[in-house]
């Protein structure tokens, strides 16, 4: 049958079911979801992620809670792997929050002077391992309150540590990548971390929240990059509406 102008203009604009699946839906045109129907994406979402990446888990290298507490401490506007680089020694040279509280301030800052703001985090880590030494025993405290509170230490440091040094699970950690990939696969507007993680722990079971911050941390870094999202490869392509 010859090809007629209509079927050739079809042809021509019909999307394929690639683009149509990885181009991102303008805000008017979406459809408002409850918040049943954003649990059962989520869902869906989280068996894509896991199936992804099955060994997600937390970048930070450490064996004990004080050591991951520091880690996360230094993390912050820092890669995982400059941390965990710089971490290999200094863990073996301040093995209690007592080394760290009784550290001398010019040596502690030359021990991570690779990492970014170093006087500052050191000068928080030497206040933190002082707290920690006077009124917990040189351990590192068990509730979001009490982490929390700690110098250089906020509510997302005291999530990670608590979720993954203690396995206790008050909250969900959202950084900047989490909150990013939220925000795109049209679960939250906000930038407020503490609003994204309301929302977030509303849509996720709460025995997941820890692992659910990594599988987001992972498909940041590898797919969904700030700068430019990958979602012509993305696994998540089909139920994202893409708000970039
Ligand atoms: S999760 Fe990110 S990369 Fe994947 S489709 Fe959504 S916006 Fe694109």
């Amino acid at each position: 049958m010859p090809t007629t102008r209509a079927t050739r203009n079809a042809k021509a604009t019909a999307p394929s079911a690639a683009t149509a699946t990885t181009q991102p839906t303008p805000p008017a045109q979406r459809q408002p979801e409850s918040q049943e129907e954003q649990r059962a994406r989520m869902a869906e979402i989280t068996d894509a992620l896991r199936q992804q990446y099955p060994d997600a888990h937390c970048s930070l290298e450490f064996e004990t809670p004080l050591q991951l507490l520091v880690a996360t401490i230094l993390a912050a506007q820092c890669t995982d792997e400059r941390v965990n680089m710089v971490t290999k020694t200094l863990f073996k040279k301040y093995p209690t929050a007592a080394d760290y509280a009784n550290a001398d301030p010019s040596e502690l800052e030359a021990d991570i002077k690779q990492i970014v703001f170093y006087r500052n985090k050191a000068k928080n880590i030497r206040a933190m391992a002082t707290i920690l030494v006077s009124r917990y025993n040189g351990e590192v405290p068990r509730t979001l309150a009490e982490v929390a509170a700690l110098p250089g230490a906020a509510r997302k440091t005291a999530n990670v540590v608590l979720g993954n040094a203690y396995g206790i699970i008050e909250g969900m950690a959202v950084d900047t990548h989490v909150g990013r990939l939220a925000r795109r696969m049209g679960f939250t507007i906000s930038e407020d971390s503490v609003v994204i993680e309301q929302q977030l722990t509303q849509l996720v079971p709460k025995e997941m929240w820890v692992l659910f911050s990594h599988l987001l941390i992972y498909h940041g870094r590898a797919v969904c990059q700030s700068r430019k999202p990958l979602c012509d490869q993305c696994v998540l392509a089909a139920k994202c509406p893409k708000v970039i």
